[in-house]
């Protein structure tokens, strides 16, 4: 490989390296490690119950991102309308919670929107540092102590303390304190936050969104069961399979901690900052039922640690071909970190019960428990310094890291297609590598 002209390579084939691919005009070749692409947008069957690697519903606001969506499973999506729930309290309310109070006890309505006023109203404060002092600042007390600090530990894995406030005005809606009030005695009108409507495929799961796209790629330039071995940031050169390849940009999507490691020689305050990047494990579970669901809900927020999930999702509530007829596919993300234990498992079946999402543990089929390695990146203390060195670093090499763990961010499906997309163009405008 060492002979031929230098290309663009993309090393990750999940939908950021999808998209990529696809947008780019100069010449590209496509290396992941796995045997098929996808990264993450990818669906298991068991039995006639499909599972994605626990929900993934494509929000599309973005013009460009439609067209693709459309253009590459036409007709074959449905535009669903969503239903997320919050279980708390015994009651199940709507979501965002903190717009929509109403069906708690009235002492826990009470203590929210006193705790909204005060915010609003008190005596302020130094600018919130971290996450939990956000909420605080613009919760309130009580909304707060109910659900926000509560569910945001279970989700993140880590204490909202550490956790920086910079990340969440675009996924943590903010109401107003109308919409607070009204959502307290139920007069709320429309839906609130960034995912009120999502394109699910009609058959096969996510991963038929994935496959699709992946299919309009010339398959001459795309190589699986290609892992990065290498990457000499010196000479410009991967090495994949033993093989040497020289490159006029990297487009890099793997998680980046895997190619740090994988770059020799690094400056010593570029491996200070790598030793810094912090991510979170899940542990989830795909769990059938041999019964139709109880609950119509797509997905439902958990803050309470009586439950050993934070959400549950039911993919056959989004399309009915998720599961054969009269059954259901669920997903259990579990807020426990680490391996998945026989109790876990029957406390989870039994908080399915508790919740009224099913009759009986009986009508649990199967419950896999699986994990995902690289889940949420933690916006800690050290992240913005040690992105922006890293970055920095790496782009004045010709290496440019993308997508949700290339990019070392938090984002969705649609902002891995748009990433791609954004940094297709500046290769090849010549804004971001050598010169075309
Ligand atoms: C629990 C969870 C729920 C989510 N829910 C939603 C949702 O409801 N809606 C939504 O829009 N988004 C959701 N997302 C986000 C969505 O999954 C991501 O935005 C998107 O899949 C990121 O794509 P990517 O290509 O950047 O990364 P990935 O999909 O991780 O792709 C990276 C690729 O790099 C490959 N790779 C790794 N190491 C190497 C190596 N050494 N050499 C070569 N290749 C390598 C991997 O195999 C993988 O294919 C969710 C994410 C998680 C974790």
């Amino acid at each position: 490989m060492s002979n031929v002209s230098p290309k663009v390579v993309i090393l990750g084939g999940g939908l950021t390296g999808i998209s990529a691919a696809l947008h780019l005009r100069r010449p590209w070749v496509l290396f992941e490690k796995e045997t098929r692409l996808g990264g993450l947008v990818v669906t298991r069957e068991r039995d006639g119950h499909f599972f994605d690697r626990t929900g993934h519903w494509l929000h599309l606001r973005d013009d460009g991102s439609k067209h693709l969506a459309a253009e590459t499973l036409p007709g074959q999506m449905v535009e669903v309308e969503r239903r997320a729930r919050i279980f708390s309290h015994g009651a199940t309310t709507l979501y965002p919670f903190q717009a929509n109070l109403y069906g708690l006890p009235p002492e826990v309505v009470k203590e929210c929107l006193l705790g909204v006023i005060e915010a609003k109203y008190g005596p302020g404060g130094p600018e919130p540092k971290n996450f939990e002092e956000y909420c605080l600042r613009h919760f309130g007390k009580g909304i707060s102590k109910h659900f926000m600090i509560p569910y945001n530990e279970r989700l993140w894995g880590v204490s909202p303390r550490e956790i920086t406030a910079a990340w969440c005005s675009r996924f943590v809606p903010l109401p107003n304190l109308e919409q607070v009030v009204a959502g307290a005695v139920g007069a709320n009108a429309g839906t609130l936050g960034y995912n009120a409507t999502f394109s699910y495929p009609k058959q096969g799961g996510i991963q038929t969104f994935s496959e699709a796209l992946a299919a309009r790629l010339d398959p001459t330039c795309v190589h699986t069961r290609a892992s990065l071995d290498q990457l000499d940031y010196r000479r410009r050169e991967v090495t994949v399979g033993g093989e040497r390849l020289p490159y006029v940009a990297v487009v890099a999507t793997l998680p980046l901690p895997e190619l740090l490691r994988r770059m020799p020689g690094l400056p010593a305050d570029i491996e200070q900052h790598a030793s810094r990047l912090r991510c979170t494990t899940l542990r989830y579970l795909d769990l059938a039922t041999r019964t139709r669901p109880l609950v119509d809900w797509h997905w439902v927020y958990v803050p309470e640690a009586r439950f050993p999930f934070y959400r549950v999702g039911v993919y056959s509530n989004a399309a009915a071909s998720m599961a054969p007829p009269g059954r259901g596919s669920f997903y259990v993300e579990l807020a426990d970190r680490g391996p998945v234990s026989e109790t876990t498992v029957r406390a989870s079946v039994h908080g399915l019960v508790a919740m009224g999402a099913i009759a009986s543990p009986d009508d649990v089929l199967f419950a896999d428990a699986r994990a995902i390695e690289y889940a949420y990146v933690v916006f800690d203390d050290h992240y913005y310094a040690a992105t922006r060195a890293i970055f920095a670093f790496l782009e004045a090499h010709g290496v440019f890291p993308r997508g949700r763990y290339g990019g070392w961010t938090y984002n969705a499906m649609e902002d891995a297609l748009i990433a791609g997309r954004e940094v297709a163009a500046a290769i090849d405008g010549g804004s971001l590598g050598d010169k075309p």
